[in-house]
């Protein structure tokens, strides 16, 4: 069986049988893997605290037929506040079900990699959901399925101000163009996910969002996820439980 090494985060998790995990990665060269941790649960195991979801890992992986298997690995990176505080922690789990969803198995998306790197990054500092929200947005631009927001997609006019949207149609439509299944698209809206998709995660200058405009673009996000996915996210009903425990 061949060995191969890697550098991967860990995405999801799964115990299996007495003492093993059940590992999906998103690794640097090899995309989306799956992978079995034999005995990780043991104390004494040298893969025992590694296998954590949200570690950033060196591996050194088996190739099986059906799933590879984790022989060995150094952490790269433990994200503290992804793995400690529960909010974040949800807000993550969902940038993780998103990647691991958009992610075909064993294709390498290395732009990829290093976009959830930015986020998992950005989640020990600021604040979760709007992270999540730039995240989802910023990880639909590499997935081919992004709507448009900045040109008409029938006339291919530029769009200034409030716009309607058509996610049948892949995007905002202009005045002239906007029928009746077009949901209306505020200015402001259109602006905070515009500036969400280009955020650049290294520049730390905060800004201003309003709660109206956070709650229709997070609504939009969810309805069109919901549609292109044919199913609910996991994590939403982990993000929905906190909230209703603080409200
Ligand atoms: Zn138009």
């Amino acid at each position: 069986m061949a060995q191969y090494t890697t550098e991967a985060i860990v995405l999801g998790v799964r115990n299996w049988g007495d003492a093993d995990k059940m590992l999906t990665l998103f690794s640097r060269e090899h995309g989306r893997i799956k992978a079995a941790a034999f005995g990780c649960r043991r104390p004494k195991s040298p893969l025992a605290g590694g296998m954590q979801m949200f570690n950033h890992l060196d591996l050194q992986l088996t190739e099986g037929e059906r799933i590879d298997t984790v022989k060995q690995y150094t952490l790269h990176h433990h994200f503290k506040r992804l793995s400690e505080d529960l909010t974040t922690m949800a807000y993550g789990s969902f940038v993780a079900e998103l990647t691991s969803e958009f992610a075909p198995e064993r294709e390498p998306q290395p732009a990829v990699f290093g976009c959830m790197l930015d986020i998992f990054t950005a989640f020990e500092t600021r604040n979760p959901r709007i992270t999540a929200l730039a995240g989802a947005y910023q990880l639909l631009e590499f997935s081919g399925l992004q709507l448009r927001y900045d040109h008409c997609v029938h006339c291919g006019r530029s769009i200034e101000g409030d716009a309607c949207i058509s996610m049948d149609d892949g995007g905002v439509l202009c005045a002239d163009c906007g029928g009746t299944p077009c949901i209306s698209l505020p200015g402001g809206v259109r602006e905070l996910i515009l500036h969400l998709i280009s955020l650049d995660w290294k520049d730390v200058s905060p800004f201003m969002v309003h709660r109206e405009e956070l709650l229709l673009a997070e609504h939009l996000l969810l309805k069109y996820l919901q549609g292109i996915l044919g199913k609910p996210l996991k994590s939403l009903a982990f993000i929905n439980q906190l909230a209703a425990i603080r409200d």
